[in-house]
Order: C-alpha cells, then sequence, then structure tokens
C-alpha cells in the first residue's frame, strides 16, 4: 500500500478519515473503478466507529420524532447490510416493557408502522407479548407493575470488525487505505484543493498526494481539515459524547436485549447482549473538546446504572462493570451556505476550494452516505461517470471464520494465528489495534485485555520482525506502556 504513494502520480479521489464514512467512500469509489487512497491518522475505526451502540438500526427514536423520511433510508440500508454482511450483522430481537397501560397500545402501533416501513427488507414482525412471555424472554426484567411488552427487530453488528471488512473489501476493488497516516495539509494550485501532506506516523516520511477530488471524511475532526482549506473557518461542529457501560450476561440473561423508549429525562436506553456480555447506554453529553481517546464523565456512567437499574431486578454497580468507552457524535450547528441541498440525516458541503466534507449520519447508512458523496464527486470534477455497485456487493468475510471477540479462552497456538491474520491480512499494527478492533477484548474486558497485553505484543513482534534484541525488546514495552494508558479509561474507578 504505501509503495503505492510513491509508484501513482495521482489519484483521482484522495479521502481522509478512515471511519465508516471514509471506508465506504473508499469503498464506493474503488469499485466505481476510480484511483481511490485514504488516509487514517491512527488506526481504522478508532474514532466513533468502534464506539457505537452496535446498532443496525432504523432508528425507533427517529420515528417518535417524526422524521420518516430517516427512518426509511436507514431500515432499507439495515436490510443491505444484513444481506452484504451476514458474517458481521445479525437479527436481534427487543422488548420494549411496559408498565403504563398506554406504552402498550402506543409503542405497540409505532412498531407496527417501522415493520411496514421496512417493507421486503423487514428483520421478522413486531408482537405484543404478555407479562409471562416478556418475562421468559427476558427474565430479569422487574416484574412489578409489568403489564406486558411489545417484541421488534433490528440489526446488531460489530461496528469495528465491519469496518476492517469494508477497508479490505475496497482494497480488493483496488482502493489504497492507510492507517496511521495523518493528514497534516492540503495542497492547492490556483485556490483550489488538489491534494494532501501526509505522514507516515510509524517511520516519519512525508508524502505530497495529488488528486483530482479531496473528501474530508473526519467525523468529530472535521472542522480542523476545514481551517486547513480556510484559516477563517468558524466551527460547524458540536460534539456530543455518548458512553456505554459493559456488564456480564446474568444481569439479562437470554438473546433478547431491552430497549427503554423514554427514561425520566426523555433519552433512549438500551441493553443489548453482545459476545458474552450486555452493552448498556447510551449517554447524548455535549463537550467542547474533541480527542481520540474521550473518556467517561462520572455522571453519565451514574446515569446509566441509576437508570437501567430501575428496570432489572438485580442493580448493576460500578464493581460490576467490566468496561466502559465513550464515542463523540459529530453534530451539525446551524446551517452552512453550500451544503447538496440533499435533506438527509448526514450533510455533504462543497467549498470554493473544492474539497468536500461529509459529515453526520450513522453507521446504519454508511453505504448511503457514500454513494451520495461519490455521485457529487463526480459531478463537480468531471470524473468518469460511473454507476454505484455497492447495493450487491458482497463484504469481505462472509466466506471465513470470524476472528474470535475475546482472547483470553484462546491456546497459545490459536492466539498466534490470529494474530498472524491480524498483522498479514488486517493492517493491525499496535497491541491496541488488537485488543480494541481486530478482535473486541479490551471492550468486553479492559482487566483480562491489559492481563493479556504483553503476550499479545510478544506475538506481534515476532510477525512485525522486530529482529534485533534491542529494539524488540523496546518494542514489546513500548506498546505494552501504551496499551495500558489507552486501557486505564476503559476501567471505572471503584475507588
Ligand atoms: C455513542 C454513540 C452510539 C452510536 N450508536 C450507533 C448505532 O448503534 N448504530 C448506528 O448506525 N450508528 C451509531 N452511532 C453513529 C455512528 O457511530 C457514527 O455515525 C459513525 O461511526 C461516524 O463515522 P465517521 O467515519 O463519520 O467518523 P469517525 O468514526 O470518527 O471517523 C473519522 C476518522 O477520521 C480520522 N481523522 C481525523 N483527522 C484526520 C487527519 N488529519 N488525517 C487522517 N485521519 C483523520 C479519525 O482518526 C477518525 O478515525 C453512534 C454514535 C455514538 C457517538
Amino acid at each position: 500500500m504505501i509503495q503505492q504513494l510513491d509508484s501513482v502520480p495521482g489519484w483521482d479521489i484522495c479521502i481522509i478519515g478512515g471511519g465508516a464514512t471514509g471506508l465506504g467512500t473508499a469503498l464506493d469509489a474503488a469499485s466505481r473503478g476510480l484511483k481511490t487512497v485514504l488516509f487514517e491518522q491512527h488506526d481504522f475505526a478508532k474514532g466513533t466507529s468502534s464506539r457505537s451502540t452496535k446498532l443496525v438500526h432504523g432508528g425507533v427514536r427517529y420515528l417518535q420524532q417524526g422524521n420518516i423520511k430517516l427512518v426509511m433510508e436507514a431500515l432499507k440500508e439495515r436490510g443491505l447490510l444484513l444481506r452484504n454482511a451476514p458474517h458481521l450483522v445479525h437479527n436481534q430481537k427487543f422488548v420494549v416493557p411496559n408498565y403504563k397501560w398506554w406504552e402498550k397500545p402506543f409503542y405497540g402501533i409505532g412498531l407496527k408502522i417501522y415493520d411496514k416501513m421496512a417493507g421486503k427488507l423487514d428483520l421478522g414482525r413486531s408482537q405484543f407479548l404478555s407479562k409471562e412471555e416478556t418475562l421468559q424472554l427476558a427474565p430479569t426484567l422487574d416484574p412489578e407493575d409489568l403489564k406486558g411488552s411489545v417484541l421488534y427487530h433490528d440489526g446488531q453488528f460489530d461496528d469495528a470488525r465491519l469496518a476492517i471488512s469494508i477497508a479490505q473489501t475496497a482494497a480488493k476493488q483496488g482502493a489504497t487505505v492507510l492507517n496511521y497516516f495523518p493528514v497534516n495539509g492540503l495542497l492547492k494550485m490556483q485556490k483550489k484543493v488538489c491534494g494532501v501532506w501526509v505522514k507516515d506516523a510509524l517511520t516519519g516520511k512525508e508524502y505530497e498526494v495529488k488528486s483530482k477530488v479531496v473528501i474530508n471524511a473526519t467525523g468529530v475532526f472535521t472542522d480542523s481539515i476545514m481551517k486547513m482549506d480556510d484559516p477563517k473557518h468558524k466551527n460547524i461542529i458540536s460534539p456530543s459524547q455518548g458512553i456505554h457501560l459493559i456488564v456480564d450476561k446474568d444481569f439479562l440473561p437470554g438473546d433478547t436485549a431491552i430497549m427503554i423508549p423514554r427514561t425520566d429525562d426523555g433519552r433512549v436506553l438500551f441493553a443489548v447482549p453482545w459476545y458474552d456480555k450486555i452493552v448498556l447506554g447510551t449517554t447524548d453529553t455535549p463537550v467542547d473538546t474533541v480527542s481520540a481517546e474521550p473518556v467517561p464523565l462520572q455522571e453519565e456512567i451514574e446515569f446509566i446504572l441509576k437508570h437501567i437499574g430501575r428496570y432489572l431486578t438485580k442493580d448493576p454497580q460500578l464493581s460490576d462493570v467490566k468496561s466502559m468507552f465513550a464515542g463523540l457524535r459529530p453534530l451539525v450547528k446551524g446551517k452552512k451556505k453550500k451544503t447538496s441541498g440533499i435533506a438527509r440525516d448526514h450533510l455533504i458541503y462543497i467549498a470554493d476550494t473544492g474539497l468536500i466534507t461529509i459529515t453526520g449520519g450513522k453507521w446504519t447508512t454508511y453505504r448511503k452516505m457514500a454513494e451520495d458523496v461519490v455521485d457529487i464527486a463526480i459531478e463537480r470534477s468531471g470524473l468518469l461517470r460511473s454507476t454505484c455497485i455497492t447495493k450487491e456487493l458482497l463484504l469481505n468475510g462472509h466466506d471465513q471464520p470470524v476472528p474470535p471477540s475475546s482472547v483470553s479462552a484462546l491456546t497459545n497456538d490459536q492466539l498466534q494465528k490470529w494474530v498472524h491474520r491480524a498483522v498479514q491480512e488486517e493492517m493491525c499494527m499496535t497491541v491496541e489495534d488488537f485488543l480494541s478492533r481486530r478482535t473486541r477484548q479490551l471492550l468486553l474486558d479492559a482487566n483480562v485485555a491489559m492481563e493479556m497485553a504483553p503476550l499479545i505484543a510478544n506475538l506481534m513482534s515476532k510477525e512485525l520482525n522486530k529482529d534485533d534484541p534491542d529494539s524488540y525488546r523496546g518494542w514489546i514495552k513500548e506498546q505494552i506502556n501504551n496499551f495500558n494508558s489507552v486501557a486505564a479509561c476503559y476501567k471505572p474507578a471503584t475507588g
């Protein structure tokens, strides 16, 4: 991939950002035959795209808000994603417990509409369940005053693994995708953007990369790239933090998730089985600064524990939390003049310099976002017109064994095999890449991940050919230290 940077004189499309939006755009562009390069400053999906609630959904919340168009689009994308990534996305049952008489008809009708909107791509009909049927599916729901529930279906997925799968599919279609390559500046000719300055973060080597189109797909970092384009640019992103807590399965045994459509203060709360654990979330907290490793706030942790405790027979305590993680939503404030005119949840801006920015949306709609932005790039830059094919494109790995989510139960031989695959085929460069995004050990149990780090560092050092004994030991030590400082933010302080 790196050699391509020296050998290709100019690209059709250069994408900044390797989250869901950027990777989806790289796949869309490459599969239309465009010469495509993508740069991610850290690892693929290190940003928001590995920190979601893991739902492939139309968004019952958006339905409540009356945003019919958005829900219809997301439900269609949900169906396509289930078809094209069956190894990473599956059908998930949810119950909406009813404790008040009006909740059953209210949510029942809403979810019937949700079913209908999915049309041919629906995942199963919603149903009214009695109290007994509800407790069979979710035995730890608080039975006091429980009247019954509404059962419905949505999709659930592994976000970081899907990102890797999209990156691999894009590479197969001819895209060059690079992690640990921060973009540090934009190239301009006659006031038009014509490429980027990038640096190989692992070697320090810098490159000047020419491209007909540059697309800014950097999520909450959107403004930093827009400032490279126009130093007077005024921020358009208001970041909002959402956190998740991971607890053991005994808080919600079985395979059914719980959805609380409205907490006291009007939020949606989920408890969703994910691998052998339960994901609890999320929050919506405006924050002033953006960081690659946002940290859950004490009040967010308390909010989730307090509210989920009201619906379960056993209240989870801070000491029950195995891991926690925070993600940042790139909410767009106000209206920017030059939008694409597309009325969707995502927004596309085209600057006078030609820089194209895409932001907003959600994981579920990444494919459609990519299709829209590549259509615009083609229209604006006179690239050869070609049709999007990603609706029908199976994603990489659908015919292979899926890597394990956690690694503690593996033998050394099995571990070696997965480390080998991650390094050789998935561009895994650091211990954190392996424990956080190639597997999900860090998100599932932070203590176990920290215990595993020295072994993983050892195995990876061999795969990465760190032959020289001094640098080899130095590399291992550095990797363990780096990992431990990141992992510390995933462990709640129980005091
Ligand atoms: C708490 C929470 C829960 C969510 N749950 C769901 C859900 O269940 N389902 C769903 O569909 N959606 C969900 N979403 C939304 C979804 O996660 C996001 O819409 C999506 O991940 C955004 O992807 P992105 O690629 O735009 O941004 P990001 O994933 O943040 O990617 C941007 C990337 O750009 C990189 N970058 C920045 N600057 C540079 C630079 N100078 N050079 C190179 N690279 C750079 C960053 O490192 C980053 O990796 C959730 C969001 C949050 C916050």
